[in-house]
């Protein structure tokens, strides 16, 4: 068995223990003579696997008790739509556009409401976070939204907009669970999982219990309400169990190793690796400015796009996968959600500092 350090921004690296005890539970789980993904969602058995994982979500994020938490398919990309489906009341929603991210729930927002872009990073290739702590928010606003850290751009907030009095929502897909987060600062916290946590296909909803309506629009699908999947506890259909579960495992691993408070230290520890060898590097440079740059997906560049493929390839040749950086940034992108290792980082460092010698 080789793995190798898997840098891609999602699907991402996942837990090996986790991946082990996947591994021994895949043919017969706990006795029942068959595998997680071959059992009926409505089994007493399967119940218990979605309860918990709920229960030790809850206890990880610290969910108040008026907030529902949702499993819901779809990916973060269908609650693009959902969200101004179902929080648009006024028909109104402030934006807040630091990445390609935001700027994509921001578009497809538009075909519900209006949609207002109160601050933009674009003018410099979304490569700071703009001063949110007094913006123009519309008095008819439903919700302020924001993606708290840019996948793709590689930003991240240091402060939570002043949304003055209107409801936060949040797309978190590349941090969740990296490190503590005030829940009840929010209205709505969602996430595709598969950045950060488990296997693709599976969004967690966490919403304030209030702000689930029904007097909802009639051309809103069944699927898209969020009442749908809370009064049926995300069992309306056939959930995605197999993400559920393997999300489960991940969130216990998490418990075990500290919580979020201990996945924050070792986040911090790890991008600092990275980011003072980016700082010290004649030939690399990171693309975000300092005060934002996220823990989690590290961009850089040489500034030679040529001179960038041959960093790539070479990471690539010693055992270093996913490091090209998206094309919309160019040059390299280290995701290090928390299931890489701190050794990772280290090694890919004392990779880059090697061939930046030989390549002065
Ligand atoms: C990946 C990503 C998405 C899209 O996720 P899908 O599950 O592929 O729909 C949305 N927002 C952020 C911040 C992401 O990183």
């Amino acid at each position: 068995m080789a793995r190798v350090f898997n840098f891609s921004a999602g699907p991402a690296m996942m837990p090996l223990p986790v991946l082990e005890e996947i591994a021994k539970e895949v043919v017969d789980y706990r006795g029942c003579g068959m595998s997680v993904m071959e059992m009926s969602h409505r089994s007493k058995v399967y119940q218990q696997i979605i309860d918990e994982a709920e229960a030790d979500l809850r206890d990880l994020m610290g969910i108040p008790d008026n907030y529902k938490v949702l499993f819901v398919q779809g990916g973060a990309t269908l609650e693009f739509a959902m969200i101004p489906m179902n929080l648009m009341k006024n028909g109104v929603a402030d934006y807040i556009v630091t990445g390609a991210w935001s700027k994509k729930a921001a578009s497809e927002a538009k075909k519900y409401g209006k949609v207002n872009v109160i601050a933009s990073s674009e003018d410099k290739n979304y490569s700071y976070i703009p001063d949110v702590s007094d913006l123009p928010i519309d008095d008819d606003a439903d919700y302020v939204y924001i993606c708290e850290n840019e996948t793709i751009h590689g930003t991240t907030y240091k402060e939570l907009p002043n949304t003055k009095g209107k409801i936060l929502v949040s797309d978190q897909s590349s941090m969740f669970l990296s490190k503590p987060v005030d829940v009840s600062k929010y209205g709505l916290i969602y996430g595709g999982v598969q950045k950060n946590v488990g296997p693709a296909g599976l969004a967690i909803v966490i919403i304030r219990e209030d702000l689930i309506r029904e007097d909802l629009p009639d051309f809103v699908p069944t699927y898209c309400r969020f009442d749908t999947h809370a009064k049926n506890g995300s069992m309306y259909n056939t959930p995605n169990c197999w993400a559920i579960y393997v999300c489960g495992k991940v969130f216990k691993y998490l418990k075990s190793l500290g919580g979020l408070s201990a996945m924050d230290e070792i986040n911090k520890k790890k991008a600092a690796i990275l980011y003072d060898y980016l700082d010290s590097s004649k030939l690399f440079k990171g693309t975000v400015e300092k005060e934002y740059r996220s823990l989690m997906n590290v961009p850089f560049v040489t500034g030679d796009a040529d001179k960038d493929a041959a960093v790539v390839a070479a990471t690539k040749a010693a055992g270093f996968d996913n490091l090209k950086g998206h094309r919309s940034v160019g040059g390299l992108r280290a995701s290090i959600y928390n299931a890489m290792p701190i050794e990772g980082v280290q090694a890919l460092v004392d990779f880059l500092k090697k061939y930046e010698a030989e390549n002065a």
